[in-house]
């Protein structure tokens, strides 16, 4: 494929480069059947709140970082999420982030989390006595830690000028699931850095680019826009670090069960997916039977694919410089 320049205006929020290469077309229509499965009254809301010229977005990966990002840049408000989070459910209790980052936290560090939601994290940092406190975008999530006893407040659009952060006192910042849905990923960081202590320590978790179904090339509707604005590479989040002050470490990646990779390995093979489109893959005993005899070879298979294949999420760990 050719590099071609973007859509005019359009450039990587990451690197700044104008070379992209075109990637999939988005069409809302088609997105949001997705979202709510046979409610057309809430699809076509759904659409109009996403206000997208011609309803539509087009992905792009650039030539130079290698992040992938849609044009037009744009992300849909509140009232599109809203509404999406009463069709589906996203926000899963369990999430690796919510074990690693104070598995490698220092005696006396207190976190911020911007993007805390209703508080999930921020309870387990009480519980574990990590004094902590939150922000959100969303009235209705920070009502929600107000009312659990947790301490969290208003991020108010036009970002961290309106926030009002006189004190910069947070040793660590966390950002999980919260930068892939930005369509000015820097704000993220300045409002970290207008956060933090010095020599502060900042955790970006956003979904791997090593995740399986990324890995196979497979069409994911949340994880493109209007749900998720960019998919992001070592380097991207390297040098958007780096123009906003915060050097990057180390990125992190989910691990994988050996079993989830054979899982994934086998019900993607050639053979097994002609065996369940054949009529007898349409048994339900004898499709689990075939499975299961795949396993073994696959598990081989999964040991050579190593860590191209990772769990859903990665985590960039930043260092104020
Ligand atoms: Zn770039």
């Amino acid at each position: 494929m050719n590099a071609i320049d973007p859509h005019p205006g359009i450039t990587c929020p990451a690197c700044h480069s104008t070379v992209a290469i075109p990637l999939e077309e988005i069409d809302l229509t088609t997105q949001h059947r997705e979202y709510a499965p046979g409610k057309t009254t809430i699809q076509e809301r759904l659409t109009t709140l996403a206000g997208v010229p011609g309803n539509r977005y087009r992905m792009q990966r650039c030539q130079r970082c290698g992040l992938e990002y849609c044009s037009p840049l744009r992300a849909p408000g509140n009232e599109w999420y809203e509404l999406v989070y009463q069709n589906l459910s996203l926000y899963p209790g369990k999430r690796w982030e919510f074990e690693f980052v104070p598995s490698q936290l220092a005696t006396g560090d207190t976190i911020g989390e911007i993007g805390c939601g209703s508080g999930e994290f921020l309870k387990r940092c009480r519980d574990a006595g990590i004094p902590a406190e939150g922000m959100d975008f969303s009235n209705d999530a920070v009502e929600a830690c107000l009312a659990a006893g947790l301490k969290a407040k208003l991020l108010a659009l036009g970002g961290v000028q309106a926030a009002g952060f006189a004190e910069n006192n947070h040793s660590t910042i966390v950002a999980f699931q919260v930068l892939e849905h930005l369509d000015e990923p820097n704000s993220l960081f300045d409002l970290a850095a207008a956060w933090a202590a010095s020599k502060a320590d900042l955790w970006v978790a956003i979904p791997s680019n090593r995740r399986p179904s990324r890995w196979f090339g497979e069409w994911d509707f949340l994880d493109q826009p209007p749900h998720h604005m960019t998919r992001w590479t070592e380097l991207a989040l390297k040098l958007t670090g780096e123009q906003n002050g915060w050097k990057l470490n180390q990125v992190f990646y989910e691990p994988i069960s050996l079993l989830t990779k054979a899982w994934w390995l086998t019900t993607r093979s050639g053979f097994y997916k002609s065996f369940a489109a054949s009529p007898l893959g349409k048994i339900g005993p004898l499709e689990k039977a075939v499975r299961l005899a795949l396993y073994p070879l696959m598990m081989v298979r999964g040991a050579f694919v190593g860590k191209a294949i990772s769990g859903q999420t990665m985590m960039a760990h930043y260092t104020r410089a």
